[in-house]
């Protein structure tokens, strides 16, 4: 293994105890401090210099502006620095392992991002003629029939933009047939404690009541809890498998049964497909309605180079109330279908998710992804990322305690708690220390089943000398953390900047720029 700073972590600055001056720029080596764009550039001055034209005819007349815009005056490398030094302070997958769990964050394979730039795929415009786009819809489609064959479902509605978005898609589709059925009266909505907190805020957006089904010792369904509960006021129960123990709901098809057996619907929260695409048909398990997250297990961008893309499968019971548009095939001619016939498949849809047909980008991106893979290399995907990340959890569980260890193998992330540290040092003292190894750090305090969780999930992108260093990386931090070392309190030490308050940057962000003066003078 090729470890980093094996002998433990040493202090370098004044601050740390260690004898490094700090330098005058406040830079530390090619880590390049860098300030506000107005703090660069004064609003007095302009990045470019050109002479009024002599012919110049205002014909404003008094709406002129009187006063400059206020804007920072850069020149155009001046710009280029600011943005490129700012880039260069944030953390990507493109730069490092991304452990954090629940959010899989693969590598995006270079192949999906040159067939995304096709300029038959990125110029397309959704109010085109459908004539001029029918390779489009036939990534749609194709896309579409992948999904519902790897699922085993019945459809798939494209359009949902993230896990949440179609999270919301699938309870709406439920809403609708108890409403069909004349059963809107059921309210409901069971939801595990080992849910992902997106589960329980859609029920609630949707407008039912949320109750927890509480989870057993070894971290799954309480599955006798959940039966009891059920009943005639019971719309459905939502189930995240894997859930976000990193463990596979066994009982699912049992759970499924009950459900259906009581008249509810089984929504299953499939953004961990990752660990079971290939292996497991959500279909034969029962579920009604499944969302896919594009962005983790096909391996589209996440967040800010996303956007995002959560097509829901549905089981044929489902399939008429899902939302339009869908892409059909008539002949060797792609249709959109954009309004419900009592005839067709989607007779009772709710309506809309989007405007438009969903993520095209994402679509051309995935679809590219399951090609290069094929049937038999998505299933190693999973297996892969199930050995990745048992391999974490076996590396590391005689220095972190790993509280479903004794439950069998995780899935496709490790779990581990706070067990064992010395008083009074936490997970966070764990994640902030990872950042001066130069990982980013885990999820931590999530779920909410596990004390101090961090919840670990390597993917099946990262080479096992990766996964070294990095085990090596917390190995070493954990161990500090055992022994109270005083300095993990304060770490980062390595960052731009350390301990910031979280919370209050969340909730009370400053996002106006007040020149220094004017902020002195307020606070008077
Ligand atoms: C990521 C995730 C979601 C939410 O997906 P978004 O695309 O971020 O809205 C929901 N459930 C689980 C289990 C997830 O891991």
């Amino acid at each position: 293994m090729t470890a980093i700073n094996q002998s433990g972590w040493r202090p370098t600055t004044p601050a740390q105890g260690g004898n490094a001056a700090p330098t005058f720029t406040g830079n530390k080596a090619l880590m390049l401090e860098e300030p506000l764009i107005f703090e660069i550039g004064g609003s007095e001055t302009s990045g470019v210099e050109i002479a009024p034209p002599a012919t110049n005819v205002n014909r404003l007349g008094g709406l002129a502006r009187s006063a400059p815009i206020g804007l920072p005056g850069l020149s155009e490398p001046e710009t280029v620095r600011h943005y490129t030094r700012l880039s260069r302070q944030n953390y990507a997958i493109d730069l490092g392992l991304f452990p954090l769990g629940s959010c899989t964050m693969k590598h995006n394979p270079r192949l999906n991002e040159k067939m995304a730039r096709l300029p038959g795929f990125a110029d397309v415009h959704p109010l085109q003629p459908i004539d001029t786009v029918q390779g489009a819809l036939e990534v749609i489609q194709q896309l579409a029939h992948w999904l519902v064959t790897l699922t085993g479902m019945h459809s798939v509605a494209m359009s949902p933009k993230a896990g949440a978005h179609g999270e919301l898609c699938g309870i709406l589709a439920i809403k609708a047939a108890l409403e069909k059925r004349g059963e809107g009266h059921r309210k409901v909505i069971l939801v595990p404690e080992s849910a992902h907190g997106t589960n329980p805020a859609t029920a609630a957006f949707a407008g039912f009541s949320v109750e927890d089904i509480p989870a057993d010792a070894d971290g799954r369904v309480d599955t006798a809890a959940l039966k009891a509960r059920l009943g005639p006021d019971v719309a459905g129960v939502m189930i995240t498998n894997p859930n976000t123990c990193g463990l596979f709901e066994r009982d699912l098809k049992t759970i499924s049964e009950a459900v259906h057996a009581a008249g509810g619907y089984v929504y299953c929260d499939g953004a961990n497909f990752n660990a079971i695409v290939g292996r497991v048909r959500p279909g034969d398990l029962g579920v009604d309605a499944m969302h896919i997250n594009l962005h983790k297990t096909f391996s589209t961008p996440h967040g800010g180079g996303g956007p995002g893309s959560g097509p829901v499968v549905f089981s044929e019971r489902l399939t008429p109330f899902a939302p339009l548009p869908f892409v059909e095939k008539q002949g060797d001619h792609f249709v959109l279908v954009e309004e419900e016939t009592a005839q067709d498949h989607h007779a009772d849809s709710f309506g809309r998710m989007t405007a438009f047909h969903g993520q095209m980008g994402m679509f051309t991106r995935a679809l590219t992804y399951i090609l290069s893979h094929g049937a038999d290399g998505l299933r190693q995907v999973a297996e892969d990322a199930v050995l990745n990340a048992n391999y974490v959890l076996r590396s590391l569980d005689d220095v972190l305690d790993a509280p479903f260890a004794a439950s069998g193998p995780c899935m496709h992330e490790a779990i581990f708690s706070d067990r064992g540290f010395a008083e009074g040092f936490s997970t966070i003292d764990v994640a902030k220390a990872l950042i001066d190894e130069g990982f980013h750090p885990m999820t931590m305090y999530f779920p909410l089943v596990v004390h101090g969780a961090m919840l670990v999930e390597p993917t099946e992108t990262e080479s096992k000398a990766t996964l070294d260093q990095f085990i090596g990386a917390l190995r070493s931090v954990a161990e500090r953390a055992r022994a109270g070392d005083e300095t993990l309190r304060t770490a980062p030490h390595f960052a731009p900047r350390s301990r910031l308050d979280e919370t209050l940057a969340a909730r009370k962000p400053k996002l106006v720029w007040q020149e220094p003066e004017t902020a002195a003078v307020a606070a008077e």
